[in-house]
């Protein structure tokens, strides 16, 4: 079992949007699902990053759960501030782990899709409480 459990729904809903499972669209969905644990419900947020796959691929999962207010930067590595109409939070994957997925092949991508699933937050992403 993975340590966090990404509803079954939910990451189906994220394949179908982007049309395949991978270690950036979970990235994506992760985000997301942690700052719902944080501020709640985010209703839009800004992402930074470069603009090539695979690193936009965590876009179509934000989307996922935040939908469509999502406005995009050009960034170096991928962070997103989150914002609920009240409070804001930045959370930042950490660099080790963007150069490691970057890579991923294509015949690789659904395995490394499942081992992001089942990484912590703690291994995957750093916070910023901002409001
Ligand atoms: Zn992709």
């Amino acid at each position: 079992m993975s340590l966090i459990s990404i509803r079954k729904e939910v990451l189906d809903k994220a394949v179908n949007l982007h049309g395949h499972l991978g270690p950036f669209l979970v990235l994506g969905l992760r985000m997301g699902l942690k700052a719902m644990r944080i501020i709640g419900n985010p209703t839009s947020c800004e992402v930074f990053t470069v603009m090539k796959k695979p690193y936009i691929c965590a876009v179509d999962g934000l989307k996922a759960i935040i939908g469509d207010n999502i406005t995009l930067y050009e960034g170096e590595g991928l962070l997103v501030r989150f914002y609920n109409g009240k409070d804001s939070i930045v959370i930042s994957v950490k660099k080790n782990i963007l150069e490691k997925y970057a890579k991923t092949s294509l015949e690789k991508c659904e395995e490394d899709a499942r081992l992001i699933m089942r990484s912590s937050d703690e291994e995957l992403f750093e916070l910023l409480k901002t409001n």
